[in-house]
């Protein structure tokens, strides 16, 4: 790769850990639990009071600590109704698409999206540890994208002086081995102009065994100041090790953020979203966006209203100081940035 220079300690340290039997991590994932009937079993439910779906494509897929996280014997748990295939999800409704905010018209090569001023964002893989039900990019066609590094996405880097940060997601970029993931930062970090690295990754959340001594000496190992933001909807999912997996990445020197997305059922009160910024603050992490559902086929029934998520964040700023409220946006396709609805 052009200007690329290897740090040869690095990288023989990391394939050390390549090599080694799997991390904590990736033991974990390997245990993930794909069957929604063994999934209600744990939580002592039974399929009767729930109308499950066996789904082939974008199936059931949910680490057990996350689990470990759910209430017993409520249908009604926020954390079990991001992640549960239903039968609602199979309603064709007007206006959801496979492709609701066009990804497709902003891949300007493959596995490169660029829609707004000064940053890019790289698809690093389809994998994620978990699958959220009303993910806006479930339908995504990512076979077609390259893995990382991507010679010819950094050549589109190099050549655009504008770019100022590049965004790694997918998917979920933490999904991925550290070793790959230092490889690629090594060659962001060679372009001049680029100053940030930012991550968009459920990780810390969903698996927090994910920020380990390897993660973070790669993230923090570049002179690319590095941004992550999570992904959390409710306070349920900040558990205590949770808590000290995002104070870990702050300790290291990491920007943390978060964004949510509002959906019907599982964070659409006040009380929730209030107790969800608390929680996060705690663990010293920064409310980002609420976005209000990018309309997905499949993903209809988590979709609130626009004047009650209007209501709601009114009832934020009633509650909150100024920085635990976070922006409530829309994507709004050709749009130069995610829309604010106040
Ligand atoms: C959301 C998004 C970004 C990031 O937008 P910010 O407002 O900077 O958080 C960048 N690129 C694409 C393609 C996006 O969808
Ligand atoms: S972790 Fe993010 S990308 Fe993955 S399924 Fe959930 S919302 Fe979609």
């Amino acid at each position: 790769m052009k200007g690329f220079s290897k740090n040869p300690i690095m990288i023989t340290k990391i394939s050390a850990q390549k090599q080694s039997t799997k991390t904590a991590w990736q033991r974990e994932l390997r245990h993930a639990i794909h069957n929604p009937v063994q999934l209600l079993e744990l939580l002592k439910l039974s399929d009767t009071e729930l109308t499950v779906i066996a789904k082939q494509r974008f199936g059931l897929r949910v680490p057990r600590g996350y689990v470990a996280r759910m209430r017993q014997c409520d249908q009604s748990d926020p954390l079990l109704l991001q992640v549960l295939p239903r039968a609602k999800e199979q309603e064709q409704l007007q206006g959801f698409s496979l492709d609701p905010v066009s990804d497709r018209t902003a891949e300007k090569i493959p596995g490169l999206l660029h829609k707004y001023h000064g940053r890019v964002l790289l698809m690093t893989t389809g994998a994620c540890a978990i699958h959220c039900r009303y993910c806006f990019r479930q339908h995504y066609h990512y076979a077609a994208c390259p893995p990382i590094p991507n010679p010819a996405a950094l050549d589109y880097i190099r050549a655009d002086a504008s770019i100022r940060e590049v965004i790694l997601s997918g998917g979920d970029p933490l999904v991925l081995i550290d070793s790959r993931l230092a490889e690629n930062a090594h060659h962001l970090a060679s372009i001049p102009h680029i100053q940030r690295l930012r991550l968009h990754t459920r990780l810390p959340i969903i698996l927090p065994e994910r920020v380990n001594d390897e993660l973070l000496t790669w993230l923090t190992g570049t002179r690319l100041q590095p941004v992550i933001v999570v992904h959390a909807n409710h306070a349920n999912e900040i558990d205590e090790e949770v808590n000290q997996a995002l104070q870990k990445l702050v300790k290291a020197g990491v920007s943390v953020l978060n964004q949510s997305v509002l959906l019907r059922g599982i964070n659409d009160n006040a009380t929730a979203l209030i107790a969800l910024s608390e929680a996060l603050f705690n663990s010293h992490v920064l409310p980002y966006y609420l976005h209000v559902l990018d309309r997905v086929q499949g993903a209809a029934h988590f979709e609130v209203p626009e004047k009650k998520a209007i209501q709601l964040l009114e009832q934020m700023q009633a509650a909150l100081p100024g920085y635990l409220v976070p922006k409530l946006v829309r994507e709004v396709a050709g749009m130069g940035y995610k829309q604010p609805l106040l």
